[in-house]
């Protein structure tokens, strides 16, 4: 008796909690822009050309400052804003968040690209392409620097769909990202026919590469598929410098990953790239992180 009664009265205090939660998400998202700019924050994570060691671009991720409980990850929050149906308000915020913080950024005399992570609601919302068209001239973001992520699952909730939005996209000359690549199911036809001018490798191939022959085989094999199908190819969470020299062995482009930089808020980014070197000013130096 008494066991259950506990084990229920903290489930419902759970519940209770996540429906507090809920109610935070909906009045942070449909409360004014003042609220939304202070709460809801980007962090960056800067992506690295492997061969050369520069920085090229950076993945904005969303976090909730939350005025009670802290700083909250996506992973707490995002679910709320879908099942609300609120993610098409993040999304616009985001979007014109990262332009607008990251269009001044560059490293070694070159832009930085920016890329915004876009869930299956967002990518399939009929105001997407205003949006994204209405961002970056408010921005003065070159299109070809805003790359847009979706994951393979995002890509089949609706692949006609996807495949129409993508080409609109990239008429634009947005780019277009597969993120988490590898734990999803969707066939290589149809990626082929999806003009993404990104792969980013799964965290989970990244860990692995090191350890089993067969993953680094695995992976040496979908980098040569997407350089055929010209793409470039990042690889997530990459934490130390044996895995990005093995990465790089078999032909990765970029590197993303705490060995580089855990995503910082913009002021810190900032000066993290202002601390980094031109790696082509550095005489006799290897393109290896430290
Ligand atoms: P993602 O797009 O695959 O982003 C990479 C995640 O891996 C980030 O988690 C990042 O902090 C983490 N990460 C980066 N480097 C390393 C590493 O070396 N080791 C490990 N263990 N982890 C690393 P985060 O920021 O918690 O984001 C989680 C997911 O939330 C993202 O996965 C993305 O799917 C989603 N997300 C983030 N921001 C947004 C957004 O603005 N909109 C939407 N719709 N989704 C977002
Ligand atoms: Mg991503
Ligand atoms: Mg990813
Ligand atoms: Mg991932």
């Amino acid at each position: 008796g008494g066991g259950v009664s506990v084990y229920d009265s903290e489930l419902d205090a759970q519940v209770r909690d996540r429906a507090r939660l809920a109610t935070d998400v909906r009045e942070l998202l449909t409360a004014g822009e003042q609220r939304r700019d202070r709460e809801v924050v980007l962090h960056y994570q800067p992506q690295l050309d492997v061969a050369s060691g520069r920085v090229v671009g950076v993945e904005a991720l969303v976090r909730w400052q939350h005025p009670e409980r802290g700083l909250l990850p996506p992973l707490v929050f995002l679910g709320l804003v879908e099942e609300q149906g609120l993610m098409e308000a993040l999304t616009v915020h985001v979007l014109r968040r990262a332009v607008r913080e990251a269009a001044g950024w560059s490293h070694a005399g070159a832009p930085l690209r920016v890329s915004v992570n876009l869930s299956a609601s967002s990518l399939a919302h009929p105001d997407l392409l205003p949006v994204v068209d209405g961002v970056l001239a408010a921005g003065g973001l070159a299109p070809g620097r805003l790359v847009l992520e979706v994951t393979e699952t995002t890509l089949m909730a609706d692949p006609d769909r996807a495949l129409a939005v993508a080409r609109a996209l990239t008429r634009r000359g947005v780019q277009l990202s597969i993120d988490d690549y590898g734990t999803g199911y969707s066939s290589l036809a149809y990626l082929t026919d999806l003009p993404a001018t990104e792969l980013k490798l799964d965290r989970a191939f990244t860990a692995r590469v090191l350890a089993e022959p067969r993953t680094a085989q695995i992976v040496e094999a979908t980098v040569a598929l997407a350089h055929r199908l010209g793409l470039r190819v990042v690889a997530e969470g990459v934490e130390d410098e044996d895995t990005r020299a093995v990465l790089g062995g078999l032909d990765v482009d970029e590197s993303q990953g705490y060995l580089h930089s855990r995503p910082l808020p913009p002021q810190d980014f900032t000066r993290w790239l202002a601390a980094r070197p031109d790696p082509a000013q550095v005489v006799g130096a290897e393109p290896r992180e430290v």
